[in-house]
């Protein structure tokens, strides 16, 4: 592995963890945090947590879990040609999705309504209170005990509100600086991934078309490439062939532009890459087809009507269960009842359902004959 640039995070420039430990003896402390969060309980949940399709709709879709894989995969190839923390950005990526609802956004956004009124209910503050509190694994200490890199890489956005709560991790949001550069890659990490495979697990569910990907300029350019040097192409390859060289080109171009940003602003170590402008960036180009695609996938895809009548369900059963628990929190599992804050903890309970846990849950509760 190359040598760490100076603005790259590193065991010397490392805010630490919150409760002092021993270093360990074969691993650095950011390959420690990607062990940590690999073998905890809201990890393995992920495999059974989806962002758009509905888990049992179908083996071949993207899971949280594997999307998450995607997102490492991605960050570390960035994080890697830059010079910066290959391990920190795959601790931050396995970690990003924690937090999330089953039934992705439309678990989320039932879930952040029925909190109004308690605070609310946010992703990326969810996997925070995992890896901070929830998981018990440790005899020492609540969560995981991550670095305070991992960590703040995890709260990708947050309002001010929320930040002034958070204590260190919430001061940039106030301040209006930069998270590390590792905690930027994986945010673009995440968006290439999920576009992209949004894109593939759309043509393979026949909800979108290539006909209608004719509007996305990225695809249409390599898919017409393919066709003209391949002629006799279709069918999975050509959709595989294209799609790996929009990663590739996307990937390519915020490594360069980002080299570019990178020499114009040489920043000497990682306080002064915290400032100004963020310094990962695409060119003007590729972050325009970025957002094309964004545009598609959003009428086509998350706009179906078979996606919203998934969506629909989703908010209902979510809805459902939060009503019932808040209502009478004796049916909860015992340790989901609380003398404090109660909604917080059903919150809790639901977030870290998966999606069948969470159909499963609700029949036990509402279906006549189910125990
Ligand atoms: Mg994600």
């Amino acid at each position: 592995m190359p040598e760490l640039a100076p603005y790259a995070v590193s065991g010397a420039n490392s805010k630490g963890r919150r409760h002092a430990e021993e270093p360990p003896s074969q691993r650095n402390e950011f390959q420690r945090d990607r062990d940590r969060i690999v073998h905890s309980t809201a990890f393995r949940r992920l495999e059974y947590k989806t962002q758009v399709f509905v888990n049992h709709e179908g083996d071949l879709f993207r899971t949280r879990l594997t999307h998450s894989l995607e997102v490492a995969q991605i960050a570390r190839a960035i994080a890697r040609a830059l010079r910066l923390n290959e391990d920190l950005v795959e601790a931050i990526s396995l970690a990003h999705d924690l937090g999330h609802t089953p039934f992705g956004h439309a678990g989320q956004d039932a879930l952040n309504d029925c909190m109004r009124g308690n605070g609310g209910f946010e992703h990326n503050l969810q996997s925070l209170r995992i890896v901070d509190l929830l998981e018990e694994r440790y005899a020492e200490f609540d969560g995981l005990n991550l670095c305070f890199e991992t960590r703040e890489g995890i709260v990708k956005h947050c309002s001010l509100e929320n930040a002034r709560q958070l204590g260190e991790i919430g001061e940039r949001f106030l301040n209006r600086t930069q998270p590390s550069l590792e905690a930027q890659i994986c945010n673009f990490a995440d968006e290439i991934a999920y576009n992209n495979h949004d894109i593939d697990d759309g043509l393979r569910s026949g909800l979108i078309s290539l006909d209608q990907l004719q509007d996305v300029s990225l695809f249409a350019r390599y898919e017409a490439d393919l066709r003209s040097a391949y002629p006799n192409l279709g069918g999975r390859r050509l959709i595989h062939e294209t799609i790996r060289r929009m990663i590739n080109v996307l990937v390519c171009d915020l490594i360069a532009m980002t080299a570019i940003n990178l020499a114009r602003q040489k920043p000497k170590d990682l306080a002064e890459a915290r400032l100004g402008v963020p310094l990962i960036a695409f060119s003007d180009e590729l972050r325009e087809a970025q957002r094309e695609m964004k545009r598609f996938l959003h009428k086509h895809l998350y706009q179906h009507f078979q996606v919203l009548r998934m969506t629909s369900k989703a908010r209902r059963i979510i809805n459902d269960l939060y009503l019932a628990f808040v209502t009478d929190p004796r049916m909860l599992p015992l340790q989901y009842q609380s003398d404090g804050d109660q909604p917080r903890r059903v919150a809790d309970y639901i977030a870290g359902m998966t999606d069948r846990y969470a159909m499963k849950e609700h029949r036990r509760l509402f279906a006549v004959g189910e125990f």
